[in-house]
């Protein structure tokens, strides 16, 4: 098996751009899998759509939408109208192509009714909800927790620390930006003292986010960290045990993965979530590694 030394180099450069200089070296025996010619497809039969940015992530993903915003956001954060497509699902009694098609509608009505929710006790104490953002055709969701004191105060997912480690790790190991995925949480409110939300709260919020889900309707689903994964697969296994797994919800693959708040605190992990990401690759029949930038 031949490797190539120029692309071995640029895998660890995007490696360590990714995680870190803490992240553990690849062992020897997985190099050459990454690199082996042969199971990579040819870089002209990637689908545009799915190809590295600035190309959109999907073939029925139009131009990927901004973040939105924590509260009524104004209306260019969100695409007003999107193409419908064949593949997309109509409500019942909906014509094909109506606007009941349009998966940026459709969230704007979600994100309408989750705004003022008070369906449980974390609505008092919150500042903003935060319903989750992202392309609303993404091919890949990625699911956490709950909000924390930074998304509660800016209404977004994600954008403290471990916020900022998840955008290292979509740009350097799936060469995505955080605007091609979508990004949301069990909860929307955040739970006092930055607990784990309790079996109630829970209970009241998950039809939200199984809605964003169908809706969405992405191809693989990345639960971060335990909270996310035993709520939305309704187990108690740990993320030990879940990683690596094959699992389904409503029929998308799941892959389960450290949340990034952990791997800052225990970054020896990091090499885990650096393979759990090559799987999310792969299930979407894209390279394990992003091609390096003028590769
Ligand atoms: Fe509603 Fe969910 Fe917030 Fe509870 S956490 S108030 S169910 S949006």
């Amino acid at each position: 098996m031949v490797i190539d030394r120029r692309h071995l180099q640029q895998h660890l450069e995007l490696a360590a751009q990714a995680y870190g200089p803490d992240l553990p070296l690849p062992a020897g025996t997985v190099v050459p899998r990454v690199f082996a010619a042969p199971t990579l497809p040819p870089a002209q039969t990637v689908p545009a759509a799915i190809a590295p940015p600035p190309a959109p992530v999907s073939p029925r993903t139009p131009p990927a939408t901004a973040p939105a915003a924590p509260a009524t956001p104004p209306p260019t954060r969100e695409p007003a109208t999107a193409a419908p497509t064949a593949a997309s699902s109509s409500a019942p009694g909906s014509a094909p192509g109506s606007a009941d098609d349009d998966p940026v509608a459709q969230l704007q009505r979600l994100r309408n009714e989750v705004l003022p929710c008070t369906r449980c006790k974390l609505h008092q104490g919150r500042q903003h909800t935060v319903f989750g953002e992202g392309n609303p055709r993404a091919r890949v969701m990625f699911i956490g927790e709950a909000p924390g004191a930074r998304e509660d105060q800016s209404g977004r997912p994600f954008v403290g620390d471990a916020g900022q480690l998840l955008d290292r790790i979509l740009t350097g190991a799936m060469g995505l930006q955080r605007q091609d995925v979508y990004i949301a949480n069990i909860n929307k409110c955040r739970p006092p003292g930055n607990r784990a939300p309790e079996a109630d709260e829970v209970a009241a919020c998950l039809p939200f986010l199984r809605q964003q889900i169908e809706i969405v309707r992405p191809e693989v689903l990345v639960c971060l960290g335990r909270t996310a994964a035993q709520n939305l697969l309704s187990t108690t296994a740990s993320t030990t045990a879940l990683r690596g797994r094959e699992l389904d919800y409503l029929g998308i693959p799941v892959v389960v993965t450290w949340h990034p708040a952990y791997l800052l605190r225990e970054p020896a992990h990091k090499r885990e979530t650096w393979e759990d990401i090559k799987r999310v690759n792969r299930l979407l029949g894209r390279p394990e590694v992003p091609p390096a930038s003028g590769a």
